[in-house]
C-alpha cells in the first residue's frame, strides 16, 4: 500500500511513522510549520493534566522512544518569559521545573545569559523568584565570560557553535568558573543541536543544567527536523520537499499534483498540513460568501469544508463566512476540517491530522496523537 502524508509537522511524522511498517510511506514538506516555531515543550493549554487513553498513551511513549525527543513526563517548564507552564512533558534539553523541589532552601539557580542579554536574564531571575518564592530559591543573572558577544545572534546559531568541540570547551569552562556557588543552571535555548550539552555538563559539573523554553527565535525546530529525518531514515519513509498543488480522486486511488510540475499516486492520503497559523488553511476574500464575511478553506485543492463549531464556513459551502468580530480571534484556533476520532473525512482513503483538524487543541502533543491515530486508521480502514 502507498500512502502519502502531505505535512512534515508533529502531526505528519507521527502518521508517516505509525504506517511506516505496513505502507510504502511519502511526505510532502512544503517549508517549516508551526512545529518548527514551537518552543518544544509538549502545552497543555492551562490544563493541569492531559487526558490521554491508555492506547493512545502508549502509542504516544512507543513514537517519543523511536523519535528520541520527547519525554512524556507531567512537569512544569519555564517559559522565556519567566512564567511556569504546565507541560505533558519536555524534551530532553528542557529543565523540567520539578528538578527545582530537589534544591535547598537558599540555594541559587544560575540564569545564564548567553545570546539573552543580561537584563532578560534578570527579568527572569526576578519572575523565577517571585513565583517560587515559597520554596526560597535564589534566581541570580549569571554572565559568563566571552558569552557577550553572541547577543542578538539566533539562539540556533549558538546552539550549532556550541555542539562543536571548542564550543563545548567554552561553554564547561565558562561555567566552571561560576558553578561553586550554583545549585542549577538554567539556559536559554543554545545547548546543542545535535547533542544535548546540558547532560554533558552535568555530568562534568555535577550540576543540574537546561534550558527554558523558547519559542520562535529557538533551536527546537532544528532539534525536531533533525530527529525526524534521522527517524524517517530508519523506517525507510521518503521526504520530498515539494508543494501539493492539488489532490483528486482516481477509481481507486488518488492524485496528488505538485506545484513544481509531477504528480503521484497513492492508496491512502493523510493531510497534516497544519492550520491557519501555517498556512495549511487560508482565509479568503469577503466575496466568496453571501454574507460578506472571509471565507476559510485549505490552501490548496483538496476535498473536505472548513468548519468552526460544526458550520461550515468555506466558499464551498452555503457559507455564512468567518465575523471575526462577533466571533473574536478565539475562533482562529478551532477552525479546521471535521474529522471522526480516527481522523477519518469525509471521502474513501483520506485522513486528517494536526493542526488542520477542526476543535482540537493546538498543541503539540495534540498534533502527535491525532497524527498517530490517522496514520494508524489510514493502514487498517478501507
Ligand atoms: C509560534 C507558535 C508557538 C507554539 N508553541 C507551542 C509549544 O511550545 N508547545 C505546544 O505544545 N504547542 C505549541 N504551538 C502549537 C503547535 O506548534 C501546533 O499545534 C503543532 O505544531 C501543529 O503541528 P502540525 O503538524 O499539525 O502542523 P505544522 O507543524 O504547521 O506542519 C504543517 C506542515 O505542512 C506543510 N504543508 C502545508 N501545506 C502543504 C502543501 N500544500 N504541500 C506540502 N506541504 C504542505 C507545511 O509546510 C508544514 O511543514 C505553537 C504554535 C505556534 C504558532
Amino acid at each position: 500500500m502507498k500512502l502519502v502524508v502531505v505535512g512534515a509537522g508533529a502531526a505528519g511524522t507521527a502518521s508517516a511513522w505509525a504506517a511506516s511498517s505496513r505502507a510504502d510511506v511519502i511526505v510532502l514538506c512544503d517549508r517549516d510549520g508551526d512545529t518548527a516555531l514551537a518552543g518544544g515543550a509538549l502545552l497543555t493549554g492551562g490544563a493541569d493534566d492531559v487526558p490521554l487513553s491508555f492506547s493512545e498513551t502508549a502509542a504516544v511513549t512507543e513514537f517519543f522512544e523511536k523519535l528520541n525527543y520527547w519525554r512524556l513526563q507531567p512537569d512544569r517548564v519555564v517559559s522565556d518569559t519567566g512564567m511556569l507552564l504546565a507541560c505533558a512533558g519536555l524534551t530532553d534539553w528542557q529543565l523540567p521545573a520539578s528538578r527545582f523541589d530537589a534544591l535547598q532552601e537558599g540555594a541559587t539557580v544560575g540564569v545564564v545569559a548567553w545570546g539573552t542579554n543580561e537584563s532578560e536574564s534578570r527579568l527572569l531571575a526576578r519572575a523565577l523568584r517571585e513565583q517560587l518564592a515559597a520554596q526560597g530559591l535564589h534566581f541570580e543573572a549569571i554572565a559568563i565570560a566571552g558569552a557577550g558577544r553572541w547577543a542578538d545572534t539566533p539562539s540556533a546559531d549558538i546552539a550549532g557553535y556550541l555542539d562543536t568541540a571548542p564550543g563545548f570547551a567554552e561553554l564547561e569552562a565558562g561555567l566552571k568558573t561560576q558553578c561553586e556557588k550554583l545549585a542549577a543552571a538554567l539556559f536559554p535555548p543554545v545547548l546543542g543541536v545535535a547533542e544535548n550539552l546540558g547532560t554533558f555538563l552535568e555530568k562534568s559539573l555535577s550540576l543540574p543544567c537546561g534550558e527554558w523554553a523558547g519559542a520562535l527565535r529557538s533551536t527546537a525546530g532544528h532539534r525536531f527536523a533533525s530527529r525526524r529525518d534521522a527517524l524517517f531514515q530508519a523506517v525507510g519513509v521518503e521526504m520530498r520537499g515539494d508543494r501539493a498543488e492539488s489532490l483528486a480522486r482516481t477509481a481507486d486511488g488518488w492524485k496528488i499534483e505538485f506545484r513544481g510540475g509531477g504528480s503521484l499516486l497513492a492508496d491512502r492520503i493523510v493531510l497534516a498540513c497544519g492550520g491557519l497559523a501555517s498556512g495549511g488553511i487560508r482565509l479568503g476574500s469577503s466575496a466568496e460568501t453571501l454574507s460578506g464575511a472571509p471565507a476559510a478553506s485549505l490552501s490548496w485543492k483538496a476535498p473536505g469544508d472548513v468548519v468552526l463549531d460544526g458550520t461550515h464556513v468555506s466558499s464551498t459551502g452555503a457559507a455564512s463566512g468567518l465575523d471575526l468580530s462577533h466571533l473574536g480571534l478565539d475562533a482562529l484556533q478551532r477552525i479546521g476540517l471535521q474529522a471522526d476520532r480516527a481522523g477519518g473525512l469525509r471521502a474513501p482513503g483520506l485522513f486528517g491530522a494536526g493542526a488542520l483538524l477542526a476543535g482540537r487543541p493546538r498543541t503539540l502533543l495534540e498534533a502527535v496523537v491525532s497524527g498517530l491515530a490517522a496514520g494508524s486508521a489510514a493502514i487498517t480502514h478501507v
